[in-house]
């Protein structure tokens, strides 16, 4: 049996004005999709043998044309669009081939396969609207959306757009910067306008925003928020991240940063993607990035300078803010959920517990030139964790650091692979298997590295993805936790 998968529609809001539209059906099928076609100033013709109540009163109040009789072809010549709405499949395949064969777009109610064309469940608030569809995939779905946004949207916001549009080309004249005219909007949607217009004060409404238009604005100066992105899932960004994703002008990313993240961006954003090396040159990226953020911030815009995880946490941040610094540039920070905790997090692994460890370290396995220099003799002691970024390679000589120093053989180790993404592996091991299991496994960046006897809690307290893979030669990872234990 073949599952017909539902098609991405594109959407399209159409300017029907003076525009015939033909529906074919007369009860109340056809009657629910008339109101809108006339809303939107349709020429509205119901071909039909009779018409229902509600469509008779329209007919008879000369707001739609009725058509007596069955359908025929020519009942499309003037057509833009067609709406079959009758309760004979038979018949709403006719009209649907009649139509395909003119290529006129049609919707056939309640039959996603004959129609070219959907109507969406839509949140209206004036000419403002929210269409939604799910490609006939759940109309449940589309129309559960619908009455989430419904609560959101303000009931002002149909006429502030009403009173936006009639005000439109004052605005634009008076504002010809795009810049300009979005701190402006920021003024008037932060301003008094909605609330008076919820008490339906038009006139004061028109007056406040009057006078913002008027007043002179303050001068843009340009800023940077250093933001972190978080690890991957779009549900980790703060509330203050994602606000300031929605203000920004530039967007400069790291390759970190997940696309699901970049997607809840303000999309008219300039999106930099920074996470190209310059020739490999990890110094010359980072001056190039220095240059830019100075460059866009002395231009009088917002820039986010978006980093995977928290941006203080190996993140360079810091030497952002000197760079920021030293040029007089307006800064703030953003905390995000760094890697640790989030693949921690996302795989079940506590990184402290009353048992199992007394404290935890936060360690890049690479250092600016080669190898880490850590006191391996201290972190060698049990019952701490230690979490190592960037470790993918490397993995023999920090496991043997590890081994010479003392830390047993036997302590569980737990490799996070795209943590907290839908793509999430977590593999488990001891740490004299560690280069192994990263190998069998072909664990990729970006992975953390968990070493500590919490990261055997993993096999018993995953919840998210797949459930994590056993060592190279350990298969049954219980045996793994037991020796920990
Ligand atoms: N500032 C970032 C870390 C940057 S260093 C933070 O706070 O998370 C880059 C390293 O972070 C990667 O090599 C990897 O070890 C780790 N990392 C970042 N995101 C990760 C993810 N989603 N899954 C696993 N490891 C991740």
């Amino acid at each position: 049996m073949s599952h017909p998968t539902a098609p991405v529609l594109f959407p399209l809001f159409l300017d029907l004005r003076g525009r015939r539209v033909l529906v074919v059906g007369g009860g109340s099928v056809a009657a629910r999709k008339v109101p809108a076609l006339l809303d939107a100033g349709a020429d509205v013709v119901v071909g039909a043998p009779a018409l229902g109540e509600a469509l008779a009163t329209l007919a008879q109040q000369d707001r739609i044309t009725h058509w007596p009789g069955s359908f025929v072809a020519n009942w499309l010549d003037e057509a833009w669009l067609v709406i079959a709405a009758t309760n004979d499949a038979q018949v709403n395949r006719a009209i649907a081939a009649a139509a395909q064969a003119r290529r006129i777009f049609i919707n056939v109610v309640d039959d996603a396969e004959l129609a070219s064309a959907q109507l969406p469940a839509r949140v209206q608030r004036g000419p403002l609207q929210v269409a939604i569809s799910s490609g006939g995939a759940s109309p449940m779905l589309a129309r559960h959306l619908r009455e989430q946004l419904e609560t959101r949207f303000d009931a002002a916001l149909g006429p502030l757009a009403q009173l936006l549009a009639e005000l439109r080309t004052r605005i634009r004249s008076r504002l010809t910067d795009l810049g300009q005219r979005r701190a402006f909007f920021e003024r008037v949607l932060a301003g008094p306008a909605q609330t008076l217009l919820r008490r339906g004060d038009a006139q004061a409404a028109w007056h406040a925003i009057e006078t913002e238009l008027h007043a002179t604005p303050p001068p843009r100066t340009g800023r940077v928020a250093l933001v972190g992105a978080g690890p991957g899932d779009p549900g980790l960004l703060t509330l203050r991240a994602l606000r300031l994703l929605n203000e920004a002008d530039v967007i400069l990313h790291d390759r970190l940063v997940s696309e699901d993240v970049l997607a809840l961006a303000r999309r008219d954003a300039l999106r930099i993607d920074v996470g190209k090396r310059v020739g490999g040159d990890h110094d010359a990226t980072q001056q190039r990035i220095h240059a830019l953020l100075l460059e866009h911030a002395r231009a009088g815009q917002c820039v986010v300078r978006l980093k995977g995880g928290d941006a203080f946490v190996f993140g360079r941040g810091g030497e952002e803010l000197e760079a920021l610094r030293a040029a007089g540039i307006d800064y703030e920070v953003v905390p995000g959920i760094t890697a640790a905790t989030a693949c921690a997090a996302y795989a079940g692994i506590p990184l402290t517990h009353r048992e199992h460890a007394q404290s935890l370290h936060l360690l890049t396995a690479q250092a600016k030139d080669g190898d880490a220099d850590h006191d391996w003799r201290a972190l060698a002691k049990p019952r701490q964790t230690l979490v190592f970024y960037m470790g993918v390679q490397g993995l023999a000589r920090l496991r043997d650091s590890l081994l010479t120093h003392g830390r047993a053989a036997s302590t569980p180790v737990a490799l996070v692979e795209n943590g907290s993404r839908p793509q999430q592996r977590v593999v488990v091991g001891t740490l004299a298997q560690l280069p192994e299991l990263a190998h069998v496994h072909g664990v990729r960046a970006p992975a953390l590295l968990v070493v500590g006897e919490v990261a055997a809690l993993a096999t018993r307290l995953h919840w998210f993805g797949a459930a994590p893979l056993g060592g190279a030669h350990q298969r049954c990872p219980h045996a793994v936790l037991a020796r920990a234990a």
